[in-house]
């Protein structure tokens, strides 16, 4: 799923290419991921491209008298630039992978493509990025956020530091891949509860915020712009890593169960050696 550093790469590579060109036709194939309808999608044809922005992990590209084409990727979706298109037909209405696709003034344009069976890609054209619910209920960014606010945010909610690190309403754009990096740079377990943080845990966690994610930023925008197609992670140290070794200790990475997913981490790094217990495991065999 594509979290902020990729987000932020996909708007700055959307800026470079599409500000300043007028829109031609926005066609929507998939339905289901449209969830507005008022202003219609034909409301931006004739529109210039005026920005192309994130907000925690929603896309928004803005076109001018300001509409907003807002975007959330979902677990499987991405956005594909095209210099052109094979056929001036217009998209149809279907079950194909293409969920919604932009033409340019210049033949060029992009698709929203969502892949699988689960579709929760979702599109929203609105005047105002705040009236998509998802927006509007944002936490400060987790890219910019200062030491203070970080520290406020995180101990407003009081559970285990994954969840809270993840949940969109107390801190933006970090999900499951980059919580599992954050918490191992910071060397935190990711069980660890908010409310027993001391304040140079939580320095070091904000430290590590700003670091993951700054990387993974650079990283995405150079991949960006070789090969926008490629929705590949490089330079994950644990997740999806499970029973590779760790790049600082050396010890094997591990995974269980959070969430209805699953996380990574270090146990020499982050639990001082011990294993985490799958919680829906024990709670059976006790
Ligand atoms: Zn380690």
């Amino acid at each position: 799923m594509p979290e902020l550093p990729e987000v932020e790469a996909l708007a700055g590579y959307l800026r470079q290419r599409t500000v300043g060109r007028r829109v031609d036709r926005l066609d929507v194939a998939a339905v289901s991921a449209l969830k507005t309808y008022d202003p219609p999608t034909s409301a931006v044809a004739g529109r210039t491209v005026v920005d192309a922005r994130r907000h925690g992990k929603f896309l928004d590209v803005v076109v001018d008298a300001g509409l907003h084409l807002v975007v959330h990727l979902a677990r499987a979706g991405w956005l594909h630039y095209r210099e052109g298109f094979p056929s001036a037909a217009p998209l149809r209405p279907g079950k194909g992978p293409i969920a919604l696709r932009v033409r340019l003034d210049d033949g060029s344009g992009f698709d929203l493509t969502e892949a699988g069976t689960q579709k929760s890609l979702a599109v929203y054209l609105v005047t105002d990025p705040a009236q998509v619910p998802g927006v509007a209920r944002l936490g400060p960014d987790a890219l910019t956020v200062d030491q203070s606010v970080f520290a406020e945010r995180i101990r407003s909610r009081r559970g285990q530091v994954k969840g809270v690190l993840t949940d969109q309403q107390v801190l933006a754009g970090v999900g499951n891949a980059y919580s599992d990096e954050i918490l191992h740079a910071a060397k935190l377990s990711p069980f660890a509860l908010t409310d027993r943080l001391t304040d140079e845990q939580l320095a070091t966690l904000h430290a590590a915020t700003r670091r993951v994610l700054t990387e993974a930023v650079q990283r995405s925008v150079g991949q960006r712009a070789a090969e926008l197609k490629s929705e590949k992670r490089s330079g994950l140290q644990v997740h999806a890593r499970t029973g590779l070794p760790c790049p600082v200790c050396g010890d094997t990475v591990r995974e269980v169960s959070f969430s209805g997913s699953s996380l990574q981490y270090c146990p020499a790094c982050q639990t001082g050696g011990r294993t985490l217990a799958d919680r829906r495991l024990s709670r059976l065999v006790r």
